[in-house]
């Protein structure tokens, strides 16, 4: 992908090109015209190391009631209710959404395989050998790809959010992009920027997870919470 100049105005400019960044850009009507940003190439992210797999409740024995019930008795009382119970309800039709985007998740006599892992009581882990997160960016990638609305910018680094003086409204962001400083306008920003696993000396996380999505709306004003909770892979 040649490096291009960055338009100055979008109607929506998502930051980060991992599985959400990704994901949130197909999910966006073709008529409005998107920007994906990120700081690196597109196949450097989490997403695209990412190797077990996505749980699921898909199997017929199954449903999004126990895979809630599982993850709150895993959580041992720390879970957002509201936050497992939207990602239990809302899994098997993403899985859905990605299989006719075109994942290739491995498949037992035609059925999408399920393996059983950690605290779940059912089989409900999907994969693509131990590559899945690979299998899901490629796909997504070749997808965003063919989208007329959706302009990839690599290489370009997100600085700030770019608050209105007036509104405080974001109206935009700051990027670093070829050696200068660009403003990019927007109606909306999203930001998916992925984890900060490196702000540890020791991480499995790849080098542009640094937690900048978060360090970005903190500085715009907005309040975070939960920051003590972090995800180290493998898991003990
Ligand atoms: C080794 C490993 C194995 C894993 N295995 C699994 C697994 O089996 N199952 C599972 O569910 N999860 C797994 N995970 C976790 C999973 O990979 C992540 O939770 C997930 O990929 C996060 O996706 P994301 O799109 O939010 O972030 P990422 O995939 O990290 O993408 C972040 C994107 O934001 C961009 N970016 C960041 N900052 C800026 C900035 N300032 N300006 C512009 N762009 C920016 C990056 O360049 C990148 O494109 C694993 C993680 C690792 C490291």
């Amino acid at each position: 992908m040649p490096e291009t100049d960055i338009p100055q105005q979008f109607d929506v400019l998502v930051v980060g090109a991992g599985a959400a960044g990704l994901y949130t850009a197909l999910r966006i009507p073709n008529h409005l015209k998107v920007g994906l940003i990120t700081k690196e190439t597109m196949s450097l992210s989490a997403s695209d190391w990412a190797q077990g797999g996505i749980a699921a409740a898909i199997a017929p024995e199954d449903s999004p009631s126990l895979h809630v019930e599982d993850t709150l008795k895993a959580g041992a009382g720390l879970c957002d209710r509201n936050a497992v119970e939207f990602l239990a309800q809302h899994a098997p039709s993403c899985i859905e959404s990605l299989v006719n985007l075109g994942v290739a998740f491995d498949r037992n006599q035609g059925n999408l395989a399920l393996t059983l892992e950690a605290a779940h009581s059912r089989h409900r882990v999907l994969h693509a050998a131990d590559t899945t997160g690979r299998e899901v960016i490629t796909t997504l990638t070749a997808q965003v790809l063919q989208r007329q609305n959706i302009q990839i910018i690599q290489k370009a680094l997100a600085l700030d959010l770019w608050l209105s003086p007036q509104t405080k409204h974001c109206q935009g962001v700051s990027l670093f992009y070829q050696n200068r400083i660009h403003w990019a306008q927007a109606d909306a920003v999203i930001l998916a920027t992925g984890g900060g696993g490196q702000v540890f000396a020791q991480t499995t996380n790849p080098a542009v997870s640094t937690g900048d999505g978060v360090a970005l709306a903190w500085r715009a004003g907005a309040l975070l919470k939960d920051l003590e909770f972090i995800q180290f892979h493998p898991q003990r």
